[in-house]
């Protein structure tokens, strides 16, 4: 069938997640929790955005948003206070998605993946992605036979494009992605 092998997916779907952190050790990586699900769905053939979400989610371990990711992300803490469980989340981000069942979960890079299966396996969620993840920095980096992999901020510039929105936050940081989806997979 036309444009849905793995390669070339009917929808893409990008997603960055913003989580509790610290600069200072105050709590391990591994107790990082996410607060921000940013979503946009890409079409397969033309990789434009046809569809989004974004919902704040209110961590349980480290409740209080320390300075430095106040100031990273620009979430306020009345933004998780208020804001609904990870299990409301993903019940709200699994009803969104079940209007692309043939979207293909992709991030910049493997952080996205994991924080996703650190804290479903801490919810004891269910796991609403099925097997497949691209990694879209891996794409990048090998299409562009880099050395290493660069930050995201870095691989836009190169490309002549400015960051839209505010750094750090999951739903523009999940825009800017789509924006760069038609260098990183060369069309
Ligand atoms: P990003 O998608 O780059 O905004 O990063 C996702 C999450 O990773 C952020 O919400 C933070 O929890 C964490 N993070 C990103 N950059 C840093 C940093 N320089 N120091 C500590 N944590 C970070
Ligand atoms: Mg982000």
């Amino acid at each position: 069938m036309e444009n849905t092998s793995p390669e070339s997916p009917g929808h893409w779907l990008v997603i960055d997640l913003e989580a509790t952190c610290c600069n200072d050790g105050q709590f391990p990586r591994e107790e990082m929790e996410i607060i921000e699900i940013g979503a946009v769905i890409a079409e397969g053939k033309t990789l434009q955005p046809v569809d989004e979400f974004q919902i704040f989610v209110r961590p349980v371990r480290h409740t209080a948003l320390t300075d430095f990711c106040r100031e990273l992300t620009g979430i306020q803490q009345a933004d998780v206070d208020s804001a609904v469980s990870f299990s409301e989340a993903m019940r709200r981000l699994t009803d969104w998605m079940a209007g692309f069942p043939d979207a293909v979960f992709c991030s910049w890079g493997a952080y996205d993946l994991r924080q996703f299966e650190r804290d479903c396996a801490f919810h004891d969620t269910t796991w609403p992605f099925g097997d497949r993840h691209v990694n879209l920095k891996k794409r990048y980096t090998e299409r562009f036979s880099l050395k290493r992999g660069e930050g995201f901020g870095h691989a836009l510039s190169k490309h002549n494009l400015t960051f839209e929105g505010r750094p750090h936050r999951g739903i523009d940081d999940a825009r800017n992605i789509v924006r760069m989806l038609p260098i990183i997979l060369g069309r």
